[in-house]
C-alpha cells in the first residue's frame, strides 16, 4: 500500500506554485498569458478554476480526433461513480443543488443565494460535500432555514424525490447531513486509535468496522503468487444478513449502469485506436468492466504499460487508493491524452544535436561524453479529465500501480504539459508577476516569451542536461551522498541555462531570438533568489532538491556577478527586487558553475558539493523571507486549482458521418458542472 502511494499521480496540492518532486517538472513558472487565451475561469474561497488549451489538436488526423472524442465520452461517464464512492449521500445532495440552480423561482441576487452558489461550487469542485484535500465536511455559508426555502421554491418535479416522497421528507434527510457538524464530519479519518472504516464518510464500506474488514481480507492479501492481483480494489464491503460480503464494481453489479455507458463509448473508440495492440488493450479493459475479474485488469495493464507507441492514450478505471482510509479501494478516474507532435519535434531537434551540445559544453574535456545519447521526451497534452482527475487534475502520470507489473513490464511516466503550463501561466498572471518582477520591460518580455522559453528550459534539462557528462575512472557514483540530488538538478538546469543564450539555439529554430532566453534568465534568477521562498514556512530552511538547486545557482551567480554589477538586488518602496544588467556575463557565470559542478560530480568531491549546497542552496534570509511572504499573502491566491474541460464537438456531414472534431473552450464553471450532471448521469 505504501508503495502505491509513492507511485501515485502527482496532484496539485496546497501550493500555488509548482512544488513537485518529479524531475520532469523542473519547468519554471515562466510566463503570464503570452497570448489572448484567458486561463482564469473562476475563484471561490480556497479554490480556483482554470481552463487548459489543446495545443496541436488540430494537426491530429481525423481518426485520432475521433478516438479522442469517444474516449472522452467514456471518461465523462464515470463521474457519478466517484461521487457515490466519496459519500453515499453525495448524489442526492448534488441533484438537489442542481434542481435549485436550474429552477429556483425566488430572488437569486441576494447575499444568501450567493453564499449558496459558493457552496454549490465547492461541492462540485470536491465531487461531494467533503473538501477534496482536507477531507473535512464543507461548511455552508447560509442557514438551514434558507436551504429549506430554496428547496421549496424550486420545481418539485426536478428534485430527486423517491416515489411518494415530498420535499419535506427529502429535506429532513439531507438537511442534517449538510448542516449538522457532528454528522459525517470527515471523508477520511485516519487518526490514531480511530476506527478508520466506521468513522470515515467514504462509501467503500457500509455497516462494518475496521476490524471486520481487516479480518475479511486477512487471508486474501497475503499470497505466494509472484503476480498478485490488486485484491479489493474494485468493490464495496458491506454486511448482508449479518454476513460480510463484497459488491463488485462491474456491468450488472455495483455501478453497473455507469460502467455500461463507459463500455458503450469504449466500444465506439476501438475502431479508431492508433494500433492493433491498442485495440486489443481496450477490448481487455471492456472484458474487465464486464466481469470485474482482477486478473483481467492486470492483463489489461500489462498490455497498456508495454504500449508506449500510441499518439493518443488514456487511463480509465478504478486506479488510485487515496480515497480509502485503508488504502485498498480505488476511486474511479479517467483522462484522455495525446502527444503534441509539434512540441515533440522540438525535443527531437535537441536530441538529434545532443553530441554538439556535449562537445560545446563549458565543462572540462575529460568529463565530456565521447558519445552521448539524448533522452527523447514526448510532450503530452490532456484532452479530457474525468472522475477523480476532474476538476483537480494531476500534473503527471506514473502508472500502472501494481508493483509486479512495474518491475517486470515497466510503467509509463509522463508530465501533462498543457495542464502544467496553464497552472504556471495563470499563477503568474494573477498579480504575481506585477508584484515581483523588477520592471515593466521584464514583465513584457516574460509575457511574450515565457511560455516557449520555460518549455525549452525543461526540454534541455531533461533531454540533454541529465544525459551529459561522465564520471572519472574509479569515482564512486554514490560519493556525493545527500548532495547528489540537488547537485544533479543544478547541473541539468545550468546546462539548459548556459545553452539557451547560445546562437545555436536560434540557428536550430528553438527560440525566436535572444530576448526569449533573457526572459528565462530573469524568471530563473527571480525565482531562485526571491519568489520560491514563498513556499517555505517561516523559520524553515530550503529542503527540496529542485529548490536547493535553484537557490544554489541563483545565489552563486549573484555572489560572483554583483561586483561588476552584472546582477543586482535593489529596493523600491521597501520591497526587494532583482535585476540582471549583463546577460552575457550571467551566462558565462552559469557556464563556470556548470564546469565546477561537473568536476565535483565527476570526481565525487563531497566537500566541494557540501560547500556549494550548504553555502548557497539551503539558508534563508529571515528578513527577506518575511517580506516575501507578506507580499505573497496580499495577492490572495487560492491554494487549490481545478480545471474545466474543453468541449469536443463532432462536425457531421449530410450523411451523418463525422468529418471533424472541433474544440470549444468553456468559460463558465457552473454551467459545465450542470451540463455534466444532466448528460452523464445514469440514475
Ligand atoms: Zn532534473
Amino acid at each position: 500500500m505504501t508503495m502505491k502511494k509513492l507511485t501515485k499521480l502527482i496532484f496539485m496540492s496546497s501550493v500555488t506554485i509548482l512544488s513537485l518532486s518529479s524531475c520532469r517538472n523542473v519547468q519554471q513558472p515562466a510566463a503570464a498569458e503570452p497570448d489572448d487565451f484567458k486561463y482564469f475561469v473562476d475563484q471561490f474561497e480556497d479554490m480556483r478554476v482554470l481552463k487548459y488549451k489543446l495545443p496541436g489538436f488540430d494537426s491530429l488526423s481525423l481518426q485520432q480526433k475521433k478516438f479522442i472524442y469517444y474516449l472522452s465520452e467514456a471518461a465523462l461517464w464515470g463521474r457519478d461513480i466517484l461521487w457515490d464512492q466519496n459519500f453515499k449521500y453525495n448524489l442526492l445532495i448534488r441533484k438537489t443543488i442542481e434542481a435549485i440552480i436550474s429552477t429556483y423561482s425566488g430572488d437569486n441576487e441576494t447575499n444568501e443565494y450567493k453564499s449558496f452558489l459558493v457552496y454549490a461550487k465547492r461541492v462540485f469542485f470536491a465531487n461531494g460535500i467533503h473538501h477534496h484535500y482536507s477531507n473535512d465536511k464543507l461548511k455552508p455559508g447560509f442557514s438551514e432555514a434558507y436551504f429549506a426555502e430554496l428547496v421549496k421554491g424550486s420545481d418539485q418535479a426536478s428534485l430527486p424525490l423517491k416515489q411518494g416522497q415530498n420535499s419535506e421528507q427529502l429535506l429532513s434527510l439531507i438537511s442534517p447531513i449538510i448542516f449538522d457538524e457532528t454528522l459525517y464530519p470527515r471523508k477520511i479519518e485516519q487518526k490514531e486509535g480511530s476506527d478508520m472504516v466506521a468513522e470515515s464518510a467514504t462509501n467503500f464500506y457500509e455497516g462494518v468496522t475496521q476490524k471486520e474488514v481487516e479480518k475479511y481480507y486477512s487471508g486474501k492479501l497475503t499470497s505466494d503468487d509472484p503476480h498478485p492481483v490488486s485484491t479489493g480494489i474494485n468493490s464495496k464491503v458491506l454486511k448482508i444478513n449479518g454476513k460480510i460480503t463484497e459488491e463488485i464494481y462491474k456491468s450488472g453489479g455495483k455501478y453497473g449502469k455507469e460502467i455500461d455507458n463507459i463500455i458503450i463509448w469504449l466500444e465506439k473508440a476501438i475502431p479508431f485506436a492508433d494500433t492493433e495492440t491498442q485495440k486489443k488493450e481496450i477490448a481487455l479493459l471492456i472484458e474487465y468492466y464486464k466481469t470485474g475479474d482482477l486478473k483481467k485488469w492486470d492483463e489489461y495493464n500489462v498490455v497498456w504499460a508495454k504500449n508506449t507507441e500510441p499518439i493518443v492514450d488514456y487511463i480509465n478505471g478504478f486506479i488510485e487508493t487515496y480515497g480509502d482510509p485503508l488504502g485498498m479501494k480505488a476511486t474511479w478516474e479517467a483522462i484522455v491524452d495525446y502527444i503534441d507532435i509539434e512540441a515533440t519535434k522540438r525535443t527531437q531537434i535537441i536530441t538529434a544535436n545532443a553530441q554538439w551540445f556535449e562537445d560545446n559544453s563549458p565543462i572540462q574535456p575529460q568529463y565530456r561524453k565521447e558519445k552521448v545519447t539524448g533522452v527523447a521526451a514526448k510532450v503530452i497534452n490532456i484532452a479530457m479529465l474525468g472522475g477523480d482527475c476532474y476538476p483537480a487534475s494531476p500534473l503527471g502520470i506514473n502508472l500502472p500501480n501494481a508493483d509486479w507489473i512495474r518491475k517486470e513490464v515497466g510503467s509509463k511516466s509522463v508530465t501533462l504539459a498543457n495542464i502544467t503550463s496553464a497552472y504556471d501561466i495563470a499563477s503568474l498572471g494573477s498579480g504575481f508577476l506585477d508584484e515581483f518582477a523588477a520592471s515593466p520591460e521584464e514583465i513584457e518580455r516574460v509575457k511574450k516569451y515565457g511560455d516557449i522559453a520555460g518549455a525549452l528550459h525543461t526540454d534541455l534539462h531533461e533531454c540533454v542536461g541529465h544525459a551529459s557528462g561522465k564520471l572519472a575512472e574509479g569515482t564512486d557514483p554514490a560519493a556525493l551522498k545527500n548532495y547528489a540530488s540537488p547537485l544533479e538538478e543544478a547541473r541539468a538546469d545550468l546546462f539548459a541555462l548556459y545553452f539557451m543564450l547560445d546562437s545555436k539555439i536560434m540557428e536550430l529554430g528553438l527560440l525566436p531570438d535572444e530576448n526569449a532566453a533573457r526572459a528565462e534568465y530573469d524568471s530563473y534568477i527571480r525565482n531562485g533568489l526571491l519568489t520560491q521562498l514563498v513556499r517555505i514556512k517561516p523559520g524553515k530552511e530550503i529542503e527540496q532538491a529542485h529548490m536547493r538547486s535553484r537557490s544554489a545557482i541563483s545565489h552563486w551567480v549573484y555572489e560572483k556577478g554583483k561586483a561588476e554589477n552584472a546582477i543586482e538586488l535593489f529596493q523600491r518602496d521597501g520591497k526587494t527586487y532583482v535585476k540582471i544588467n549583463d546577460y552575457d556575463k550571467v551566462r558565462s557565470l552559469f557556464g563556470e558553475l556548470l564546469k565546477e559542478i561537473q568536476r565535483v560530480k565527476s570526481e565525487g568531491d563531497l566537500e566541494a558539493a557540501s560547500n556549494i549546497i550548504e553555502t548557497y542552496g539551503v539558508k534563508v534570509d529571515s528578513n527577506l523571507h518575511t517580506e516575501l511572504l507578506d507580499r505573497y499573502a496580499k495577492l490572495n491566491l487560492a491554494p487549490y486549482t481545478g480545471f474545466v474541460n474543453p468541449v469536443l464537438k463532432p462536425v457531421y456531414d449530410t450523411n451523418g458521418e463525422i468529418t471533424d472534431i472541433k474544440v470549444e473552450y468553456v468559460d463558465d464553471y457552473v454551467s459545465q458542472m450542470m451540463h455534466y450532471g444532466k448528460n452523464y448521469s445514469a440514475l
